[in-house]
């Protein structure tokens, strides 16, 4: 197994600029001295700095050079901003044609011709039936800040206040983001349970499993006493990134559309991190066939600089003027940078790219289950793939001889159905049962990722699942050397475990 190559000459130079700024008179390289100043001055609410302890001097495509000469494949990509890897020819070349031409840099929500470019170029890859009455409204840069603007324009065009959310879903770190998140409990916000098969909440999984979460939401709604009311919106994820990777199926996806299409209730689709390709279609939502009555994007549509925009209906669109401004809604160069990446990933067929090389991915990883008892789970969409890992020396969940608390799918389940087969076919498929999340031990696979020269995420409800977001512009090769190195980690990481 390779580990960190040394970079190439180039990151000397670098290396010896950012030594300039290093600590007086003492033996630490410039690496060292930003990581001490760094951990010395930053907040302690820092994130990804703790875990990922490199100096990034230098970038291209999946790959990070950092200050102390090592080369890094980077499968976190900026939290899954960069669709085109780091520094693409493309976005460079579109930035820079901006700042060459004189164009001001900073104009608020004024109208300009690189404005202009972008929203054409969005309004083209929008799903048919939006894309014909869309309205857009930029907001702040973040993902955050066009969620608040979302929240905040179907509260305005319904008149109504409560929100639908679902159980591990991420959604930003501002107030009415926050509140919509998996890990907060208020009272302006209901929480429904997103499907899952490996830790279903009702045991079962699969189809059967999605269609018991749709009917909750369905009896909630419909229930004049159940301490819901009449929502102004649902916001959902395609695919839960943060949650732990947690593709939505298809036939739930249609049933949410269905259910808030019925009452009313719009529909808003939180496409900030599976939007532009990362799921194997442009929109997420399109696997399903479902239109949003409303979109939340960021990340990617920026090319890699800040940008934020909701798309909505146009009948939704009441809301008075300035009744959502921000100084920070007209970064030209991240239009310039964003309709380039646009641009590339539809001319070029990339999230197509992406589904089929992650399917590829994901069968790969399942063999490598199929060897690793600590993998539980392999899931994902296109290029947004997660491993689950577990612990698999705890007891056996299931297993109600002698135990105090039996496990999801445990068989004395009710049968709705009155047979003993039903019970059999729903719920008791045991070679499938989920085994207790190890976050300690994705911790360890993530150090040992690094030591190899790959940089993972983690997610979900334990941070215990292994994220790779790679670039969707990654070669076979590549593809094949990120799965590599995190084989070889998991050993490692795993051995100590094995008792
Ligand atoms: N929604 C989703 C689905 C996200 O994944 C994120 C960020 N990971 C956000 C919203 C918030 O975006 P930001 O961090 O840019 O505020």
């Amino acid at each position: 197994m390779a580990v960190t190559e040394p970079a190439p000459a180039a990151v000397s130079a670098a290396q010896s600029a950012a030594h300039e700024g290093a600590h007086e008179g003492s033996q630490e390289g410039a690496h060292e001295g930003i990581l001490r100043r760094q951990a010395a001055r930053e907040s302690s609410a820092r994130t990804y700095a703790r875990a990922l302890p490199i100096v990034p001097v230098r970038a291209r495509g999946l790959t990070i050079e950092g200050a102390d000469g090592q080369r890094y494949l980077d499968c976190l990509s900026g939290a899954g901003t960069l669709a085109l890897g780091h520094n693409h020819p493309v976005v460079l070349e579109a930035i820079r044609k901006v700042l060459d031409s004189g164009a001001p840099l900073h104009v608020l929500d004024l109208a300009t011709p690189v404005k202009d470019a972008f929203t054409t170029e969005l309004f083209r890859t929008l799903p048919r039936g939006l894309a014909d009455r869309a309205r857009i409204q930029f907001c702040g840069p973040a993902g955050t800040d066009a969620v608040e603007a979302a929240l905040k324009l179907v509260r305005t065009a319904t008149g109504r206040d409560g929100m639908l959310a679902f159980t591990g879903a991420y959604h930003g770190m501002t107030a009415g983001a926050l509140e919509a998140s998996g890990g907060a409990s208020d009272v302006r916000v209901a929480r429904l349970p997103y499907p899952q098969d490996y830790r279903c909440p009702f045991g079962v999984g699969g189809a059967g499993g999605a269609e018991l979460a749709a009917r909750w939401t369905e009896s909630l709604l419909d229930d004049t006493k159940s301490g819901v009311p009449q929502p102004a919106g649902m916001i959902l994820e395609p695919v839960q990134g943060e949650g732990g990777v947690i593709p939505a199926p298809d036939q739930w996806l249609r049933r949410m559309r269905a259910i808030t299409a019925a009452r009313s209730i719009p529909l808003i689709a939180d496409e900030v991190q599976t939007g532009v390709g990362r799921t194997g279609a442009f929109w997420a939502v399109e696997h399903s066939g479902v239109v949003p009555d409303v979109m939340v994007l960021s990340k990617a549509i920026g090319g890699s600089l800040p940008l934020a925009v909701v798309i909505y209906r146009d009948d939704l669109d009441v809301w008075q003027p300035g009744a959502h401004a921000g100084t920070f809604r007209g970064n030209q160069l991240a239009m310039a940078a964003g309709t380039a990446t646009l641009a590339y990933v539809r001319e070029n067929g990339l999230a197509e790219r992406a589904g089929v090389l992650g399917a590829r991915m994901l069968t790969q990883l399942r063999s490598l289950a199929a060897e690793q008892p600590c993998i539980g789970d392999v899931r994902g969409s296109g290029l947004m793939i997660g491993v689950e890992l577990v612990d698999p020396a705890a007891a056996d969940p299931f297993d109600t001889a002698g135990a105090d608390q039996p496990g999801p799918g445990a068989t004395d389940l009710p049968d709705p159905a009155g047979s003993a087969d039903h019970l059999a076919s729903v719920a008791l498929d045991r070679a499938r049962r989920p085994l207790p999340p190890a976050p300690a031990l994705a911790a360890e696979v993530q150090r040992e990722c690094l030591r190899r020269g790959l940089i993972v995420e983690l997610g979900g409800r334990h941070s215990s699942v292994v994220r790779l977001l790679p670039p969707l512009t990654i070669t076979d090769e590549q593809a094949a050397a990120i799965l590599d190195r995190l084989a070889d980690a998991i050993s490692a990481a795993a051995r100590p475990h094995r008792g």
